[in-house]
């Protein structure tokens, strides 16, 4: 690839970043092409997800619910406790197995497609910046002005809504944490009844808008893990955004009275199209590069330019580095199709994980210290606590039997034990057992723990007794 490439110099600093360390403010063309509908279909999908989603409810519950003070969580309507934190561990490292599988593959197709960075830039606040400022140009040149009245309400007006959506935004991501009711009866009783919570929400939505408004695509280059990552993830067969240098070189300007291969021209016109439409301000001919969130502007735009030239589409297309330099097209190979397997498996594995979870979870054991007691002449009792975490989304009315051996007599402790939903249930019983049922002095029991007269757990113990020679 490195034949074609006159100067290395993009090489030597991030696109966004001048010699003298100042930053380059990106005025992006506004896009516009085939890919790019799709994308506002997949962000409209997205972002109706994100701000729907809060208002669903399963049996009373949200849909979603990230409570970490109050340690509750919901997720796709399924409730989950502290006592589940193994799963959310063995999720996240099967997830974490999944991105890097899937970028060595895919590339960077998440960035482009999928991230709330990108499709909150893109899709909302760069829209709300064309439609008051105008196309780039017209950016560029407000911003060279001197302060002037069409300046001021401009720039007023946009920074003002920036902030409006910021704050909306934090708002409706409150609701996924104390979900959508607390939120709105907070709302209710007027910003000034949670101060503290109130400051929270105006200081995170300052964040939220400097992100958008200010650091823009310096969040993709300088300070997400995953943008930063990229360099140890991708190799040269992984998909990505790929100008096809072996057709576009030499680059060369167009006329349409000539024949390029005639003049020895490639197809690319050096129009600098997809450069102008490029929200990280790179220059895609250059190869892959750390900056690309793969967004698809480019291969629009260069799209349009073929389409006008009468030439094939493509010259910027998904392609692995050595699918161009191979000039071979893009197949769906042994290595794509086995990672692929194996991502499904991961997904597999994380929905099976899920499917494990029970819904009641039930400990006894033998009360700490305590020892046999002779109930009466013919029988031994233990005392046993029973801990049950009622994980259902209803109060559940428990009662204990006993299983194994046959003919033993659960006596429970205190009141009737009912476990209202999400709550632990504490209690004391002791278990009697007829002195010929005693096979040694840890004789195995098993309890069955009935809802209504129902089965719904059943759980293994052990009865202390004295050894034989001592009955
Ligand atoms: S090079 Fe193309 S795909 Fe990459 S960020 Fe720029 S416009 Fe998007
Ligand atoms: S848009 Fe296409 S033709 Fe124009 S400079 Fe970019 S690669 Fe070349």
């Amino acid at each position: 690839m490195e034949e074609f490439y006159e100067y290395d110099e993009f090489r030597d600093r991030v696109s966004t970043i001048a010699s003298d360390g100042q930053r380059v403010w990106v005025y992006p063309k506004k896009p516009k092409g085939k890919l790019f509908n799709y994308r506002k279909i997949v962000s409209l999908i997205l972002l109706t997800f994100f701000f729907g989603a809060p208002f669903i409810k399963i049996q009373g519950d949200p849909f979603i619910l990230l409570n970490i003070i109050e340690r509750k969580f919901i997720i796709f309507g399924m409730p989950f406790f502290p006592q589940d934190f193994y799963l959310f561990v063995l999720s996240m490292i099967a997830f974490i197995v999944f991105i890097v599988l899937f970028t060595v593959i895919y590339g960077r197709i998440f960035c482009g497609w999928l991230c709330p960075q990108t499709i909150f830039m893109e899709f909302i606040y760069r829209q709300i910046e064309y439609w008051i400022e105008g196309s780039n140009i017209q950016q560029r040149k407000l911003d060279d002005q001197v302060m002037n009245f069409n300046k001021f309400w401009r720039k007023t007006l946009k920074h003002t809504i920036f902030y409006l959506i910021s704050l909306i935004t934090i708002t409706w991501f409150l609701a996924y944490v104390i979900g959508m009711d607390a939120v709105i009866a907070g709302l209710n009783q007027g910003i000034f009844a949670y101060p503290g919570a109130t400051a929270a929400v105006i200081i995170i939505a300052v964040i939220h808008y400097v992100v958008f408004a200010k650091l823009r695509e310096q969040v993709c280059i300088i300070i997400c893990p995953y943008g930063r990552l990229q360099g140890v993830l991708l190799d040269r067969n992984s998909i990505v955004v790929s100008y096809d240098y072996k057709r576009g070189e030499p680059k060369g300007r167009y006329n349409p009275l000539e024949n390029r291969d005639e003049a020895g021209k490639g197809h690319c016109i050096d129009c600098g199209a997809c450069v102008q439409v490029c929200p990280t301000g790179i220059d895609i001919r250059n190869g892959t590069q750390l900056e690309c969130i793969n967004c698809t502007a480019c291969i629009d735009s260069c799209n349009s330019i073929m389409k006008r030239t009468n030439q094939p589409e493509g010259l910027i297309r998904y392609a692995s580095e050595r699918s161009i330099a191979d000039n071979t097209p893009l197949k769906f190979n042994i290595r794509i199709l086995f990672y692929s397997v194996v991502l499904l498996g991961l997904l597999g594995l994380i929905a099976y994980l899920f499917t494990q979870r029970t819904s009641l979870e039930t400990t006894i054991l033998r009360m700490s210290g305590s020892l046999y007691q002779e109930y009466d002449e013919n029988h031994y009792s233990n005392i046993y606590s029973l801990q049950v975490i009622n994980k259902t989304r209803t109060a559940l009315p428990l009662e204990v039997k006993i299983a194994k051996p046959a003919g033993g007599t659960v006596k429970m402790m205190g009141d009737p034990l009912l476990i209202d939903r999400g709550e632990v249930g504490k209690a004391n019983f002791l278990l009697v057992l007829g002195k010929s049922a005693l096979t040694s002095s840890q004789t195995p029991v098993e309890f069955i723990i009935l809802s209504d007269g129902k089965e719904i757990d059943r759980v293994k113990a052990t009865f202390v007794g004295p050894n034989a020679l001592d009955r």
